[in-house]
């Protein structure tokens, strides 16, 4: 009895030191809806990878300074000083907050594209692209209803 006792630790020792590490190597960027009063176009944006109809988002045309929150968590995601007209009909971001979001390759719709999602919440908010006209080279294409804007004055 001892002897089995003492096995049965020391596998469960040995498998949560193996296993715990190459189980989060498989881990997803995990999701969850803090703010219970989203809408089910949001939602569907954001749990569920979903795109709102280009020029349909009043933020197309803010162009006051301040910063662009995370419209579940309201974690701070875009500087205005980064945003830019890039005449897609979605906000576009040249640079993200530090930090601000997690990416992941998505292979929907036959191409190659590069999703993002807040690193807080883990909704998703857009697709970064290597065409932007600013230093950075990078354009962050927002879906205008993950994001709520709150002005600086
Ligand atoms: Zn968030």
């Amino acid at each position: 009895m001892k002897k089995r006792k003492f096995i049965k630790l020391l596998v469960s020792t040995f498998s949560s030191f193996f296993f715990i590490p190459l189980s989060s190597l498989y881990a997803t960027i995990e999701k969850k809806i803090i703010n219970k009063s989203l809408t089910e176009e949001q939602k569907k944006i954001m749990f569920k990878e979903g795109t709102e109809r280009p020029f349909t988002s009043s933020l197309n045309y803010e162009t006051r300074e301040g910063f662009y929150h995370c419209a579940n968590c309201n974690a701070k995601l875009f500087s205005s000083n980064a945003k830019f007209d890039s005449g897609t009909g979605w906000p576009s971001f040249s640079e993200a907050l530090p930090g601000a979001f997690k990416t992941k390759v998505d292979y929907s719709f036959g191409m190659k594209r590069i999703e993002y999602h807040c690193a807080n919440c883990g909704a998703h908010h857009g697709h970064v692209f290597d065409d932007g006209p600013s230093e950075t080279g990078k354009r962050f294409c927002n879906n205008g209803l993950c994001l709520i804007f709150i002005p600086s004055n």
